[in-house]
């Protein structure tokens, strides 16, 4: 069996995964969280006893469209391996109007997980978070040519080693454009950018307006667009696209935060996609030098 869950620096050209691994060998402990797709699960494998998290995906699809899914998640899974900021996807399987993933699982679950115990991520924390993310997001744009079009904290994961990792990456434009027609899609708060949402092409530079998104919400606690008047969430997701394609953007308020946190919101969320700074300008930014991994190591975020 060639199945084992080994540490990202040994994984950087790790083997091709073992091709006999089948569902029938995963037995689940327990349910990590659910999305509008579906659940994921703890899983042991019954012989290894490697862990995994289980990906289930409810789709009803016609034939050709679920071929062409597991097609694209299979291209991906195995060249996806070679970057220790993704999570590793080690096989894919369809039965029964379920697409199952098999992931390498992260013990410490996603940023959405950490903001809902700790309700805010202190600044130099984001700094450290923000330095993986966007490692692994230049690995997507630069190397792979790939925009993952669903940046979010629930998306992100982490582990008690204090790796960041993203998830979910929209590699497969079917899989996104199937999930994006069911009606749960429609209610939930949207990291999309101004661009996507107003229907125009984009490029990624879409990505970093979610990225933008994301970190400013791990930092105050709670999602950055709020319905005019009230504190409770979005309920209409169409007032919210309004607010977002029409309003200035959000942005970290000063007296809260410092100076390079604010630069670096505001280099993310930007409605002109082409005033936004790339993967590899971000990388460079002042807030990222900030504070010394070190002594923010993730494995003492509490
Ligand atoms: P969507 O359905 O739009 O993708 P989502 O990202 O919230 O929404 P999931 O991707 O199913 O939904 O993830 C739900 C939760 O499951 C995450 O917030 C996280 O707690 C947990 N989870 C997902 N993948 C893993 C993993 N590889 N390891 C550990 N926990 C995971
Ligand atoms: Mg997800």
């Amino acid at each position: 069996m060639g199945l084992r869950v080994v540490s990202s620096e040994s994984t950087a050209y790790a083997n091709p995964p073992d091709a006999q691994l089948s569902l029938a060998d995963l037995e689940a402990v327990r349910v990590l969280g659910k999305g509008a797709g579906g659940s994921v699960q703890l899983v042991r494998h019954k012989w290894t006893n490697d862990i995994y998290a289980l990906k289930g995906i409810q789709m009803n699809i016609n034939e050709t469209v679920r071929k062409q899914i597991v097609q694209e998640l299979k291209i991906n899974q195995l060249t996806l391996h070679q970057c220790p900021y993704i999570v590793k996807c080690y096989h894919s399987f369809y039965h029964n109007g379920i697409i199952s993933i098999v992931l390498e699982y992260m013990d410490r679950g996603s940023l959405a997980d950490i903001i809902k115990q700790t309700k805010q991520i202190p600044e130099p924390y984001l700094a450290v978070i923000s330095n993986q993310v966007l490692k692994g997001l230049n690995y997507l744009h630069q190397v792979r040519h790939i925009i993952h079009r669903d940046i979010k904290p629930s998306n992100l994961l982490i582990n008690q080693k204090g790796e960041v990792k993203i998830s979910d990456f929209g590699v497969s434009a079917v899989l996104i454009s199937s999930m994006a027609q069911r009606d749960t899609f429609v209610g939930t708060y949207t990291y999309m950018s101004p661009e996507r949402l107003g229907g125009q092409s984009y490029a990624y530079d879409s990505d970093i307006w979610s990225l933008g998104l994301t970190i400013l919400e791990c930092a105050l606690g709670y999602f950055p667009y709020r319905p005019p008047g009230q504190e409770e969430g979005w309920n209409n997701f169409f007032m919210l696209m309004e607010l977002v394609i029409n309003q200035p953007p959000v942005a970290a308020p000063p007296d809260k935060f410092s100076p390079e946190f604010c630069s670096f919101i505001a280099a993310c969320i930007q409605k002109r996609p082409g005033d936004r700074l790339s993967t590899a300008d971000l990388l460079k930014h002042p807030f990222l030098q900030k504070y010394s991994e070190e002594e923010y190591h993730l494995s003492n975020l509490r």
